[in-house]
């Protein structure tokens, strides 16, 4: 009885994180979406080890943080997905309480947010084919590469190595199928990112990462500017997490079986920017 109850609160919970999905910034603000101890959280939907929706289970480091910070704020987790061109709307307007979702800090986007964080630092890299010829993003002059709208692997890529054809998806699981058709040459993002795809069961074997790292992203929890309150609690969780070794358990967890290799990690500034 119990359980057909919770199945169907988070049916509905789910339909209402999928249109609000859909909607992405859209005006829409009618339903505040369930009962008081639930918190709109942003994540990714199809990042393999970071957040991945496969049905109604969630599963990620981005996942067990999130869940993590609202569990110390004595809520529960409505995950909201937050693909990278919408996140400061999501967070502008309301959506979404806050973001964990392979958000890289940085200042144009302190200009509209605020980020708690970094809770962990990554690096770009390039994914490719198994067989390709491709060694170093130099390589990539002249030909196709796959990024995302809105990413800071986008404009950091055409940045640093110009004469690249970028093309720009809404995702990078879309990329990652282009890459493996052999329809784009290669694609770039965070090294976590593409460490997923490539020991994904449908790529295993076919995409490599090349593991030459040309950039540092500081990943932050994002929210609305100027909630001090939120950004206290939100710090003060991260930090618990870190000092319990539940940070370095989620690590491992999520991102070990892609042969990522747990870093150290980073110190939580108790102040958010
Ligand atoms: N960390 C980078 C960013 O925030 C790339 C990953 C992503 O798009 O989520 O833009």
């Amino acid at each position: 009885m119990t359980i057909a109850r919770k199945g169907a609160a988070t049916a509905v919970a789910t339909i209402a994180a999928l249109s609000l999905a859909a909607c992405g910034g859209g005006s829409s603000d009618s339903g505040s979406g369930g009962g008081g101890d639930k918190i709109n959280v942003g994540i990714k939907f199809d990042q393999p080890g970071l957040g991945l929706k496969e049905g109604a289970k969630y599963t990620g480091f981005d996942v067990d943080v999130a869940t993590y910070v609202a569990k110390e704020m004595g809520k529960t987790p409505n995950f909201v997905e937050s693909v990278s061109s919408q996140r400061e709307t999501l967070i502008k307007t309301g959506k979404v309480d806050y973001i964990v979702a392979t958000y890289s800090m940085n200042d144009k986007r302190k200009a509209v947010i605020d980020f708690a964080g970094p809770y962990f630092v990554a690096g770009q890299d390039v994914l490719v084919k198994s067989d390709s010829t491709i060694a170093s993003p130099e390589q990539m002059k002249g030909k196709k590469m796959c990024s995302v709208k809105g990413s800071t692997s986008a404009t950091t890529f055409a940045e640093k190595f110009p004469g690249v054809q970028l093309q720009q998806y809404d995702t990078y699981s879309k990329c990652a199928e282009a890459v493996s058709t052999g329809a784009i040459d290669a694609m770039t993002t965070d090294d976590t990112i593409l460490a997923g795809y490539a020991s994904q069961s449908q790529y295993k074997g076919k995409l490599k990462v090349l593991g030459k790292p040309f950039s540092e992203e500081n990943y932050g929890i994002g929210m609305k500017q100027g909630n001090k309150e939120l950004c206290t609690k939100i710090t003060a969780a991260v930090t618990k997490m870190i000092s319990s070794g539940e940070w370095q358990k989620a690590v491992e967890k999520n991102l070990g079986p892609a042969g990522y290799k747990t870093p150290t990690a980073p110190t939580v500034p108790s102040t958010c920017e």
